[in-house]
């Protein structure tokens, strides 16, 4: 068992890796790679999808309007970024904002695999279908699972997964805010509940060992590693595509901030 020091060190060190990652194409059109920002010790994690121009000019998640609202619901239930975790599916940004591709999401699965072994969170909140997708290795939607947690295994541990709408689709459509605000005001709720009951054997020594990202399930439904997997129910997602106007980059800001 490792101190929150000796962690937040590992969790620089897989930083330093990411930075200098060329597992997959997106590294010949990053600007910066975003691998995501908070308290290395949080009990909050939230998961996106992947950068947009902001962040990947800016090094951090969630910069643009989405952040703002991400930023605006945390303050509603008296919660601000500091005391969190943010990242991403995917660490660089897919030119012109499209979809991740399966092959991306397999490259950089690993990455986060181990951001959320050495950081331990005890609620996850993905924040839309690819991130939830993946958390949960099957196909079922957001607009189903939105506001249903679960406990899942995630490489050795149990967490509470909590599936939320991303934040850029509750931008432009008042009825995904309305649902999204609401699942949201119940996660004080679910912090209160504590970590989940851990498998025996549970650890943070899998950090490095290359295991898979979602592992043996407590419940019977518990998924594999990555598979892609088809859309299933849910309208796209809007990108967080609004211009805004960022300073020069600061790559550095993400490893200070952790
Ligand atoms: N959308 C995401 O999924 N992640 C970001 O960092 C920004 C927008």
């Amino acid at each position: 068992m490792s101190s929150a020091s000796e962690r937040r060190e590992l969790l620089r060190a897989v930083y330093e890796e990411a930075r200098a990652c060329v597992r997959c194409p997106l590294h010949q059109t990053r600007t910066t790679v975003v691998f995501g920002a908070g308290n290395a010790d949080a009990d909050l994690m939230f998961i996106g999808e992947a950068p947009g121009a902001n962040e990947d000019r800016m090094g951090l998640p969630f910069v643009g309007q989405a952040g703002k609202l991400l930023d605006k619901l945390l303050a509603e239930i008296s919660m601000d970024r500091k005391e969190v975790f943010i990242c991403n599916t995917l660490k660089c940004r897919p030119p012109d904002n499209r979809d991740p591709h399966p092959n991306e999401i397999e490259a950089c699965q690993d990455y986060l695999r181990r951001q959320v072994e050495l950081i331990e969170p005890t609620v996850i909140c993905t924040l839309g279908n690819f991130s939830t997708k993946l958390l949960r290795a099957d196909s079922t939607g957001i607009s189903r699972l939105h506001g249903h947690e679960e406990v899942r295994l995630i490489g050795p541990r149990a967490v509470r997964l909590y599936p939320l709408y991303h934040p850029a689709a509750a931008l432009y459509t008042p009825s995904t805010l309305e649902a999204l605000r609401a699942d949201f005001h119940r996660i004080p709720d679910l912090l209160a509940l504590g970590p989940p009951e851990q498998p025996r054997s549970s650890g943070r020594s899998a950090a490095h060992d290359g295991g898979a990202l979602v592992g043996r399930s407590p419940a019977p439904d518990g998924g594999a590693l990555y598979e892609p997997v088809p859309e299933i129910d849910d309208a796209p997602e809007a990108p967080d595509k609004a211009p805004v106007a960022v300073g020069e980059p600061e790559p550095a800001a993400q490893l200070g901030l952790f």
